[in-house]
């Protein structure tokens, strides 16, 4: 199984880059009227970004694209195209990373043609310039190769994710079976060069029996189903 290049989040480095974001913003001497959040990697950082440059107007669009963490699926798309009254107003979208840049193109798109704002800024934390489609207007740290970031607010999801694919890697390629929580969390870190700590694992693996993806065999030992 390839490895993952990953890096893992913490709080402190989303309040702090959002910090950063936020000084850039009131150095170029523009102030939105509002913030709108692209959902869901946006909320926390848009929330953020409001404090810092305290703007109490905040709204959200949901573009869905991803599937499976850090695999494409499926084209972006609003899924709540809703109308907002927007003429003369200046917005700054934000969005945790600017990737591909398909979910900021398509929500900068519709706010445009549906909203009619007089103007829209964008701000990311991270923007992967050799993969992005477009450069963010304000972005804290220009990544030059890609790397999965590992936000706390996907930590679950990105764990489930991430095990389930090793789980069923594995069997297709090795035919194994059989796992105890450890080989799980051994091969996560291997796999992903990161830890999550006990809960995620514990939660994750849960998930995974919920959906009958794996089964409990005793105490300590999981097949896979
Ligand atoms: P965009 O580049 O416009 O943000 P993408 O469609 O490439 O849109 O990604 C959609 C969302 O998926 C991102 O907003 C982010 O929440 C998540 N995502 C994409 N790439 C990464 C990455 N490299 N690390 C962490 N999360 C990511």
């Amino acid at each position: 199984m390839a490895k993952v290049n990953c890096k893992l989040v913490s709080w402190d480095e989303v309040v702090g880059w959002c910090r950063e974001l936020a000084l850039k913003v009131k150095a170029s001497g523009w102030r939105p009227d509002l913030v709108v959040a692209i959902a869901r990697g946006g909320y926390v950082p848009a929330r953020l970004l409001c404090d810092f440059l305290d703007i109490h107007d905040l709204v959200s669009v949901q573009v869905l694209h991803w599937g499976r963490a850090a695999e494409i699926t499926a084209k972006a798309h609003i899924k709540h195209p809703y109308t907002l009254e927007l003429s003369g107003k200046r917005v700054l979208l934000v969005d945790d990373i600017c990737d591909t840049g398909d979910s900021i193109i398509v929500a900068k798109e519709f706010i445009m043609n549906r909203w009619k704002p007089a103007e829209i800024r964008v701000a990311t934390m991270q923007w992967i310039s050799p993969v992005a489609k477009i450069k963010p207007d304000y972005y804290v740290d220009e990544v030059k190769e890609w790397i999965w970031y590992q936000y706390p607010w996907t930590r679950l999801e990105d764990t489930v994710n991430f095990i389930e694919k090793i789980i069923t890697e594995t069997k297709e390629k090795e035919g194994k079976c059989e796992w105890c929580k450890d080989d799980i969390i051994n091969a996560f870190k291997e796999y992903y060069g990161i830890d999550v700590g006990e809960h995620y694992y514990v939660l994750a693996i849960e998930k995974l029996i919920e959906e009958g993806k794996l089964e409990r065999v005793n105490e300590d030992r999981y097949r896979v189903r």
